[in-house]
């Protein structure tokens, strides 16, 4: 009888639990993964359902699909060829080491990503401190949860991206989702949302589109891109001037309140409506629903976040949970719905420009002592914060000469993305680890094929905070070599003495130790721990903080913390703080020659920049290549029809792709999808205007106009 592996999917921070089966002997190589996904019913947050990237997952464990042996160039401009592993971290150290010597160590740069596991994420921000002395290096987690962690760090005093088990959203009384849209992203969510509806909770939606989650809806407002601030402050207007403030509360348990009732007070709803364009009826109703219900959360996604005003956008729907009771107690609350597959564990440990393990500040003094002491080295050796991922990758070329990339492919999913590629073509030296030859690897010195998921252990962390084991299920072609290998060797070859541990649950133990004490606490987890607490009930796995405890103390250490803050919030003085937010326009507003808003996002069957999700037929088969989303009244005036190739035009360039004409769009707005390279790459529209405090893009809306298109 085969034995099942429990583990968990690859994609996003919903972290679905699944099974693999081996469906025959293992392959003569070791390629071709003859494994099976098989429901997991134990497993609490998907109860066995799965979306098509998740059961297809396998596919691209295939050698067909994947690198299996290390590439070199061995020329400027020439191919790349096949090399031995030797050779391979031999010519990324040389180029490294060579780059280093001549302009310094901020002159190497290093790029994560939040798909790598915990121990990954972990290592590769000790490789750059230690090993490198960098302090050039960030992730592109920054551009997918920045803003929300910098609104929740500052209201709350930390940062996990919801607060509290998704278990608890069927049980609240209503939920505005803004800028999310679970029905593409992360389908089995859904469950917890229709689940609140037949418990007679209500939904809102907030989305410029009428999206498949938008339909399910009970209300749905559709601002335009940008505006979601003035709304959520023109919301707070009606709660206060509707007199549903929750005084008690916000004397009791925050700070802060005169300035943000003040700048609410400034955004009067008839100017709110004509800001955002959303009827006023609409918003009164929105107001009504989310008071009138004893519970009430408010859960945001990419929408409000990826803007250059994101931070503040989120701390206005903060200020509206906070004002009204709806925060730190059962059932309300804040959160955000985390993308990427270890978003949220990511953030954690030390792969921000500006962090350390533990969710510790680079610049706090103790952090830097407590880390180094960990690391054995002395504080004053680890240096600074650095830029954040789109200044970085705007520096590569100039003072940053070299650079190494890890589960990353920022040349389809950075923004201003032709100007990104330009400058990874500039660089003196590019290394790129990754499991599939990526628009980005093909740019690449060195290539270095790394295994995944099914073919290692680590642990990820999902968007409920909920730290989990994945484990390995397969084994790997021989040509590939772990991430935590990869780092090893070069650390080895980089002449760091102290040894690099490239084993997951040594990684682990060192990242408990290096996180206890820190806001993101993980030194009370272990792999025991975490196998054992995957046993079927609500809460499986463990969820951080999960401080060690001491020793002979009593008391179950057992699940973490599923649920913060009820008690206080983690700021210095237990009170959560309002943001003073107040609505500006986004950086670029449709004009004359650009008349029209761009906004961007995820289709069901793509994940991220379709590295991995472009390798899988049935995937291709179901979402084939981009396309944008246009108002009927639109495209009549462009005499174009569904399936015609319009242009996209920005700025900074052009994207070209069939239109797909739906009412379901504003008629001022257009959509894309990022998935895909080529001319109908959506990112080489979009503005990399960034947000002051979260250093977050301003993915979500930017001025374009549309074209006709003689371009297929
Ligand atoms: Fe994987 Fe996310 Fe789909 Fe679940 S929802 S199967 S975690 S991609």
């Amino acid at each position: 009888m085969p034995t099942t592996t429990p583990t968990h999917c690859p994609y996003c921070a919903l972290q679905c639990g699944m099974g693999l089966r081996r469906t025959g002997p293992p392959v003569p190589d070791g390629a071709g993964a003859p494994v099976e996904v098989v429901e997991r019913p134990d497993f609490p947050v998907n109860r066995g359902a799965l979306c098509g990237k998740g059961r297809t997952a396998p596919e691209v464990l295939a050698r067909g699909a994947r690198l299996t042996g290390p590439l070199v160039r061995r020329r400027r401009g020439g191919p790349l060829e096949t090399a031995s592993w030797n050779e391979a971290l031999d010519r990324v150290a040389r180029g490294l080491s060579r780059v280093r010597a001549a302009h310094g160590p901020d002159a190497v740069g290093v790029f994560g990503g939040g798909g790598l596991t915990n121990e990954k994420a972990y290592a590769l921000g000790k490789f750059a401190r230690v090993v490198l002395g960098t302090s050039q290096i960030d992730y592109n987690g920054r551009f997918c949860m920045s803003s929300a962690a910098a609104a929740s760090s500052y209201a709350f005093g930390l940062d996990r991206g919801l607060p509290f088990p998704l278990a608890d959203v069927p049980r609240t009384g209503c939920v505005i989702l803004v800028g999310a849209n679970p029905a593409e992203t992360m389908p089995p969510a859904l469950r917890y949302f229709t689940e609140l509806r037949d418990n007679g909770g209500t939904l809102i939606v907030v989305d410029p589109r009428r999206t498949r989650t938008a339909e399910l809806a009970d209300l749905h407002l559709a601002p335009r891109p940008g505006t979601d601030l003035a709304l959520a402050l023109g919301m707070l207007h009606l709660v206060v001037a509707g007199g549903r403030v929750d005084q008690a509360f916000v004397d009791a348990r925050t700070a802060g309140w005169a300035e943000a009732r003040a700048a609410a007070m400034a955004h009067w709803p008839e100017l709110v409506e004509r800001v955002t364009g959303v009827p006023l009826p609409r918003i009164r109703r929105a107001v009504e629903l989310f008071c009138d219900a004893e519970a009430s959360m408010v859960l945001t996604a990419r929408g409000p976040e990826q803007q250059s005003k994101g931070t503040d956008t989120v701390g206005a729907w903060i200020n509206l949970c906070l004002a009204t009771g709806r925060a730190g107690r059962p059932l309300s609350g804040y959160g955000a719905l985390t993308g990427q597959g270890n978003g949220q564990g990511g953030r954690e440990h030390g792969q921000k420009a500006d962090q350390l393990p533990g969710y510790r500040k680079l610049d706090d003094p103790s952090a830097r002592a407590h880390v180094a002491g960990v690391w054995g080295v002395p504080p004053e050796s680890l240096p600074g914060p650095g830029r954040s991922a789109y200044e970085l990758l705007d520096a590569l070329g100039g003072d940053v000469r070299a650079l190494l990339l890890m589960g990353s492919n920022p040349v389809v999913s950075a923004p201003r993305a032709a100007h990104v590629e330009e400058r990874v073509r500039s660089l003196d030296f590019l290394a790129v680890a990754d499991v599939v030859l990526s628009e980005t690897a093909r740019l690449a010195d060195v290539v270095l094929p790394v295994t995944q998921w099914a073919e290692e252990t680590g642990t990820t962390t999902s968007l409920e905070g909920r730290v989990l084991l994945r484990r390995r299920a397969v084994d790997p072609p021989p040509g590939v070599c772990s991430d935590l290998a990869v780092l090893n060797g070069l650390a080895a070859r980089l002449g760091w003495e102290k040894g690099f541990p490239a084993d997951a649950e040594e990684v682990f133990e060192e990242l408990r130790r290096a996180s206890a004490g820190g806001p993101a606490d993980y030194s009370g987890i272990s792999y025991r721990r975490l196998a054992e607490a995957e046993d079927g009930s609500e809460d499986a796995g463990v969820f951080w903080p999960c401080p060690q405890q001491p020793e002979g103390a009593s008391g179950p250490q057992g699940r973490g913390t599923p649920r913060l803050f009820l008690d206080r919030f983690a700021t210095p003085d237990g009170r959560a703080r309002f943001a003073a937010a107040e609505h500006r326009p986004s950086a670029e507003e449709p004009d004359a020659a650009y008349p029209l808003h761009l906004t961007t996002g995820r289709v069901l069957a793509q994940y991220q920049s379709g590295a991995q999700t472009r390798r899988v037929g049935e995937l291709n088969a179901a979402a084939p290549g981009p396309f944008v989303e246009l108002h009927p009244r639109l495209a009549a005036r462009l005499g174009a029809a569904d399936g015609d190739p319009v242009a996209v035009v920005s700025r900074r360039g052009r994207a070209v792709a069939p239109a797909r004409v739906t009412p379901d769009i504003r008629p001022d707005t257009v959509f894309m999808p990022f998935h895909w390279p080529g001319l109908g790459r959506a990112n080489t529209v979009t503005n990399p205007a960034l947000d002051p405090v979260s250093r977050m893009p301003e993915f979500k809306v930017c001025a374009v106009r549309v074209e006709r298109s003689g371009e297929p």
